[in-house]
């Protein structure tokens, strides 16, 4: 990995704490794999909770001094950062691949995506506006102002290394706040060597720290527990979520939420059916279908429903699975071997119950962690993918015959993240969108991830929103001051 790189400054293993690069206590480490090789890249600090105490109490004593500064100057910081960003890409996504296996190119797109938000939150900080609300007696003044909350800790997700992190420090940082962050224990590189470039730009001392540990649940409980934290900030499953609210339970925090999906993505039969393909390769497949938008059930109207599934399967073949720094990989391996097993178990519980494989179904020549992308026809509600996501290459095809009821088994979910629908039908359209139970909506397309947007679900995915002028309020707080003359 080191050889790839223009910059091999990039690649650390120290985590970065309380503005010092630093072993863990006692020296322990974990080992970082390459999932497409199974080599291992790199052996990265495994902090403790002591460690991860000291990194608080820096952000704490660093957090005062940098909501004190004008949002200018922060935004100088941060812009700083995203430049540095930018110019390092190529770095950054090697970085990615080489730890999270994705292909190079969606890397890159990843990189400047993640970047995105910096230079977002980076203007937008200078736009977190008050209020003067006409007073309720003569002699009274209402005035709102809106302050950063503090010190924010995130836990972040191996799927998107860069990006995950970057959509919380942004706003975060720009509001005012001090940040944490926990990467996933699969790709803590990423995390590390954004760090660099954060002390390149100046970044305060200890107000930006990158705590690498293999013990998840322990740092979340500091996380929950330190009382120098008020902002808990996660992307991960349902399941993780829901503990990480309980434990936060206890102390008031304020929570913002990222969880599962189970995406449905509906064709009706009025679409346009090559459209329709190739949002469903974008949507199903990006990063080998492991993303919480990703379409996990896909909903086709009876009449185009196997012409669709044909021109799918025609597509779908014409891509390459292979080692993410191939040329022309579009798929890279799964994360780890659970991954793989639960593409498995997903593909066995619905051909017990009468599903068909129309193309692939097994693993690849290419190694243990590499799955074939997978078409199924006759899927059904009591399969497990229709309750859970699959995160993988599946893509189970349901049909339907009435809007109603496309709309119906869409909405039978407890997740509410991302929706997709195909029609041409105007009044269709808007019926649709305004009957489905999700926080974003993609209407003939099947990308919807941009900064300037809000992204978020309702229901058991999540609370609050990333990214566009809505994302800074997570990290704010309203206050409301009231004077007698
Ligand atoms: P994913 O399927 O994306 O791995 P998880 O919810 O399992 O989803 O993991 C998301 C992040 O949360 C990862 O960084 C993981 O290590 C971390 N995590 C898992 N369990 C806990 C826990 N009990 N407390 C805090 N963080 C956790």
């Amino acid at each position: 990995l080191r050889n790839r790189l223009s910059d091999a400054d990039l690649l650390r293993e120290q985590a970065f704490l309380a503005g010092e690069w630093s072993d863990a206590e006692g020296g322990k480490t974990f080992g970082v794999t390459n999932p497409s090789t199974g080599e291992t890249i790199a052996e990265v600090a495994d902090l403790s909770r002591a460690d991860v105490a000291r990194a608080l109490d820096a952000a704490h004593a660093a957090q005062t001094e940098w909501a004190a500064r004008t949002a200018k100057d922060r935004a100088q910081v941060l812009r700083k950062w995203f430049d540095l960003m930018m110019a390092a890409q190529d770095d950054l996504a090697a970085i990615m691949t080489a730890e999270q296996g994705k292909p190079l190119k969606e890397s890159m797109g990843e990189i400047a995506y993640g970047a995105s938000f910096i230079e977002w939150f980076a203007e937008e900080g200078r736009r977190i506006y008050g209020e003067t609300i006409p007073g309720h007696a003569p002699d009274k003044r209402i005035t709102v102002i809106r302050q950063p909350i503090g010190v924010a800790a995130a836990i972040t997700p191996w799927n998107f290394p860069n990006a995950m992190i970057t959509r919380k420090c942004g706003p975060a940082l720009a509001a005012g706040c001090a940040f944490v962050v926990r990467p996933a224990s699969q790709t803590p590189l990423s995390a590390l060597a954004i760090a660099v470039l954060a002390e390149r730009a100046g970044m305060p001392k200890g107000l930006f720290s990158v705590l690498t540990s293999n013990s998840a649940s322990a740092i979340g409980k500091e996380f929950c527990e330190n009382p120098v934290v008020r902002k808990l900030t996660f992307t991960g499953s349902t399941e993780v979520g829901r503990i990480l609210l309980r434990q936060a339970a206890d102390q008031v925090m304020k929570c913002s939420m990222e969880l599962g999906g189970n995406a449905p993505f509906v064709v009706f039969d009025d679409a346009d059916l090559d459209a329709a393909v190739e949002g469903a390769i974008m949507c199903k497949f990006r990063n080998n279908g492991q993303t919480c938008v990703c379409a996990n059930r896909i909903y086709v109207q009876e009449g185009v429903r196997d012409a669709f599934s044909q021109k799918l399967a025609a597509r779908l073949s014409e891509m390459k699975v292979g080692d993410g720094f191939e040329e022309g990989t579009d798929f890279g391996p799964l994360i780890d071997s659970a991954a793989v097993g639960k593409v498995k178990a997903h593909i066995a519980d619905a051909t017990s119950k009468g599903a068909e494989i129309v193309m692939g179904g097994s693993g690849h020549e290419k190694g243990d962690l590499f799955f074939q992308p997978t078409i199924l026809s006759g899927a059904t509600q009591d399969m497990a993918f229709a309750t859970e996501e699959t995160f993988g290459p599946l893509a189970p095809i349901f049909s339907f015959r009435t809007e109603e009821e496309a709309i119906a088994l869409a909405n039978d979910t407890i997740f509410g993240l991302a929706a997709y629908f195909y029609a041409r039908d105007y009044a269709r359209i808007i019926r649709v969108q305004e009957a489905l139970e999700y926080g974003i909506v993609g209407v003939n397309t099947g990308v919807i991830s941009t900064e300037v947007a809000p992204f978020g679900g309702v229901k058991q995915s999540g609370l609050g929103r990333e990214g566009s002028r809505h994302g800074i309020e997570d990290y704010l707080e309203m206050k409301y001051i009231c004077t007698s003359l």
